[in-house]
This record gives structure tokens, sequence and C-alpha cells, in this order.
């Protein structure tokens, strides 16, 4: 008979569903978890914040359609890790959160870092649980990946009691259930299809939504058919961008406020009408507008606006379904007024950026240094940007072709998002180019891991924008002598990187930044290029200001 302790159980466990990689801070009472997964034959990344830990396991949950996994200690380790949770559930990505916990014979004694684990957790998560027992380690395993992974993805949690991990147990005394595997798809109303396609066909000026549900899905060649057959315009959220090429002729994403504004129809995939987008409220929207949406959650339909038709389903089998029932009826809007007046707007656009984009003024502006960073990726670069106005307006310059090549702070405006995404990045993809573009202010939260970069031999290239304060917008609002909200000016973050042996960059005019990221990719290492730039940079005039300060949303 062959004895095994619980550590054992969670390693054999997480490999039995097919997970090979974890992100983990030890600690006690983890620390031999970590040790069974090392020994075990895991990739185990070890980070310095369970935060990181978190942020990182959900990334790469999205980018390789698997469960992500973070392991932290008790107490506040565990604690450190529910912004990352709470990420996760905005953003609806899965990730499994083990965490370990004071022993059961001392709760509501003081025990040391005794906390409320399971609560804390329980809003952020699709399932939080405390295992009762090492022979149930496998059970509970299975059913958090299953939540995880099925139907709108999410945050899960795990909690293991310090007595249960080292558990010794009789391993035929343990019943490992059937691996989870692929979640299954659901299809949608075929009445429905029908009847987005009739609607679809009485639109005057049409418009397709791509949200990052449809990236989660894999759903690139469906909606690449769909989006040739129907020909109306498209745009995506942040990180719907490369699900259709950005080049494609129906792309409008450079006339997103127009598009918006004046479009009868709005067919929404895999988005949500959040404050991303609007609401889908007037001003930003027409009144009264059609809109037809899928999404894998029945109670998403029809939130904030009605759903003139609303298909509940997955949507690569939902766009299947269309292109199918496509053949019998066929809808083409293709080279009408509306995607030409579209055009119009999306050069007018670009000619407002565009001396902006060129400009060579010291200290540099936002628009010229994403230029330098656009000119020199290839469309193989994974770009992580996190940070308020580095992350907002590289979407409007550093354009991503492929699916699920952008990762960002998304729907729940998490800064220090970029350093763990970024990490997770380069880990699920050894041969791709990864470039972080980190605001200052955000590098702060998780800059230190990248020192994990360096460890792991990860050349990730950071890049932060240093503007030496929290946003101009936010800046001003204190009219003292020493604001609070600056940083000492022109800090060398670049020799952080140097001393965790990694390569460092210094720039304050654009035509370094070129070879300084030639320099940085063909390091082979780790990279930071520190760029000092405008203090008072800032975004182009925006119609439609954003929040004011207050906090209220500006229309
Ligand atoms: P974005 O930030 O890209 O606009 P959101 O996070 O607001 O995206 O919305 C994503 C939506 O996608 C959620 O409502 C979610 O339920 C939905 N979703 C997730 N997975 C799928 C899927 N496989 N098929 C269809 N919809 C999905």
């Amino acid at each position: 008979m062959a004895e095994v302790i619980g550590a054992q159980l969670v390693v054999e466990a997480l490999r039995h569903e097919g997970i090979d990689t974890v992100y983990v801070l030890p600690g006690d009472p983890v620390g031999s978890i970590v040790n069974n997964a090392a020994a075990m034959g895991m990739r185990v990344i070890s980070v310095r914040h369970e935060q990181v830990a978190t942020m990182a396991a959900q990334a790469h949950s999205y980018l390789t359609r698997t469960c992500g996994v973070a392991i932290a200690a008790s107490g506040p380790a565990h604690s450190n890790t529910i912004t990352g949770m709470a990420n996760a559930w905005a953003n609806c990505w899965p990730v499994l959160v083990i965490a370990g916990s004071s022993e059961n014979r001392r709760r509501n004694m003081g025990d040391f870092q005794e906390a409320p684990q399971v609560e804390s957790s329980a809003p952020f998560c699709k399932w939080a649980y405390m295992v009762e027992g090492p022979r149930r380690i496998p059970q509970s395993i299975n059913t958090a990946v299953r939540y995880a992974m099925s139907g709108r993805p999410g945050a899960v949690y795990v909690d293991l009691p310090a007595e249960i991990i080292n558990a010794p147990i009789e391993r035929e005394d343990v019943y490992f259930p059937a691996a989870v595997g692929e979640p299954a798809r659901s299809q949608g109303d075929p009445r429905a299809i029908e009847e987005a396609l009739r609607v679809l066909r009485s639109a005057e000026r049409p418009l397709m939504i791509i949200g990052k549900g449809t990236a989660w899905s894999r759903a690139e060649d469906e909606l690449q058919e769909f989006v040739d057959k129907v020909q109306i315009p498209f745009l995506t959220s942040p990180m719907g961008m490369g699900m259709v090429r950005p080049d494609h002729p129906m792309c409008v994403a450079g006339a997103r406020s127009q598009a918006l504004r004046n479009a009868d129809v709005v067919l929404l995939i895999g988005a949500r009408f959040n404050w991303i987008f609007h609401f889908g409220l007037p001003p930003r929207f027409a009144r009264g507008i059609k809109v037809i949406q899928i999404d894998i959650t029945a109670e998403e339909i029809g939130r904030n606006v009605p759903a003139t038709v609303g298909i509940v389903g997955d949507a690569k089998m939902v766009l299947a379904q269309l292109n199918e029932a496509w053949k019998d009826n066929p809808v083409k809007h293709g080279e009408t007024d509306w995607i030409r007046s579209l055009r119009e707007y999306v050069l007018k656009n670009q000619t407002t950026i565009q001396p902006m984009l060129d400009s060579d003024a010291v200290p540099m502006g936002y628009y010229r240094m994403h230029r330098e960073v656009r000119d020199y990726i290839s469309e193989e670069t994974i770009v992580v940007a996190d940070g308020a106005s580095t992350m907002d307006i590289s979407r409007q310059v550093v354009y991503s072709y492929k699916p699920r090549h952008r990762i960002d702070a998304g729907i729940y405006g998490c800064v220090g998002t970029g350093v763990p995404f970024a990490i997770a990045a380069q880990v699920c993809f050894p041969d791709k180019p990864v470039i972080c573009l980190n605001g200052d202010w955000a590098f702060g939260f998780n800059g230190m891991d990248i020192e994990t970069a360096c460890r792991f031999k990860l050349p990730v290239v950071f890049m932060i924008y240093q503007n030496g304060n929290i946003d101009k917008w936010v800046r001003t609002w204190v009219d003292h002598a020493e604001n609070p909200n600056d940083f000492i000016p022109a800090m060398r973050y670049e020799k952080m990187m140097e001393a965790f042996g990694g390569h460092g960059e210094y720039v304050t005019r654009p035509e370094e930044i070129r070879p300084a990221l030639e320099r940085s990719f063909n390091s082979g290492k780790a990279s930071l290029i520190n760029a000092v730039m405008d203090p008072g940079a800032a975004r182009r005039p925006q119609e439609f200001g954003w929040l004011d300060r207050q906090g209220r949303m500006r229309y």
C-alpha cells in the first residue's frame, strides 16, 4: 500500500486536469505543494507577489484556453490574490487560485494568518470551497476547473487547511474523477439565427462589435468567414483586436465614435454593453437601436439595451450556424454609403493624430513613442499594455493583427496587470516577441517582478512611459508646491533591470527608441527601455471626455 500526502494529491490532480504550469509564491503551508510540483516535472513560475501569480495565471488561461493556476500561502498571501481574482471575474477569464489556510483545530483561536479566505474570495468566484480532507482533493480540483472553464469563464478558489496539505493517505483510497477537458460548447436557437439574418438584412447602418468572449471562444475562422460574407462595418473591444485584421476593408475602429453613434443595428458578439461600450445608450449610441446579441451567458442578453434578437451560445458555434444559414439567406451589405462615410471619418481622425505621431518634440509625447513601437514590432508580437494613458492611446496606434495578441487591463481598469500578463505571455509563447508598454505609475505596482522575467530567462521587453506623475488630469487637481501626484523626475528604472541581470536602456528622444528596441530584442534577455517623456503629455482631445475629477462620466 502506497502512502501519499495531500500536497502530492494536489499536484497529481492538477496534472490529471492537464495543467502543466503553476504560478506560485511558496510559503507556509503550501511549500510542500510547490516542491512536489517541481519534483513531478511541472513548470513552476515563482513570483514576488501573489497578485502577480494570480494575474499571470489568468493571462495564461486566456492565451492557451486552459485553466491557469496560482498557488499562494495563507492569510495575507491569500488576500493578495483577491485583486487578481476580481480582475478575472470582471474580464470573464478562468483562473484557479489554491491557497493554504490555518489548521481547522485552531480556527477562531487567533491562529497564525487566520482569515476568512473562502468568504472573502466568494464574491469574485464562480466557486469557492474549503476542502474537507485529503481524499477530497482531486474531486475539489476537478469541480473547480469545471466551474472556471465552463459557460462564462471565471475565477475559482480552493482553500486547503494546513493539516490537509500534509495529511498522509493511502493512494488506493483516493478517487480521481474524469478530467474536465475542453468545455462543452452550446449552439444558438436556430430560429434566432434566422431572425438575426433577417434583422441584419433590414439594417441601413449595421455595425458589428467584436469582444474578447469571441477571442476566448477561438471563433476567428468562423468570424472571418461571416465578416467576408455579410460585409458590414466592424470594430472591436480592446482585446477583441486582431480577431479580424484591423486592415480589413470593413474595419472602422478609426471611426469608433461615429460608428457607434450612427449605427441602427448592432451585432454584439462576445462583448458587453458595459462602460467600455458606453452601456449601449445615448448619446454614444442612437436612440432605439436594434441589437442582435450573441453571448454564452443568458443573463447578459438584454442588459442595458433590450435585445431584438438574443442568441445564447458559444460564439464559435453560433457564427458557424450563421455562416451555414447564410447560404439559404445571403445578406451582404458591402460598399454602401454607410461604410464610405465611416471611411471618411477614419481618414479625418487619422489626420488629427498624424502631427502627434510625427512629432519630433523633446520631451516626447505618447503618440510618437507608440509610433516607434508600432513601426518596429512584427505581427507576431504580443502587445501587453498597462496604465491609463499609455494603454488607451496604444490602442489607437499599436495595432494587433492576430487573435489574442493584445492583452490589457480590460473591464476592471486594474493597473499593475502589465508585468504579470507579459510574463505569462512569454511563458506560453517562448518563441514570440513580447512587449509590455507600461505607464510609470502602473509599473510601480508589480515592477519588482521584472526579476522573475530575468530569473526565468523570459526575454520580455518592458518599455516604461515615464511621465513622472499619476496622469495629468489628476496631477493638476491638488494645487500644492509639492504635488502628491508627482514622482521623482527622470528615475532610472533601467538600472533595476540591469541589477537583476537584464538589459537596460534609457531614452529621451524619439530617434533613440528604435535602436533601443533593436538592442533590447536582440539581447535575448529581459529588457527595460526607460523612456522619459513630457510630464504633461495627453491624449488627443475627445469628443466625449471620459471621467471628470469627481469620477463621474462626462456624458
Ligand atoms: P470586451 O471587454 O472584449 O468587450 P467583455 O468582457 O465585456 O468583453 O464581454 C465578454 C462577453 O463574452 C461576456 O459577456 C461573456 O459572457 C461572453 N463570452 C465568454 N465566453 C464566450 C463564448 N465562448 N462565446 C460567446 N460569448 C462568450
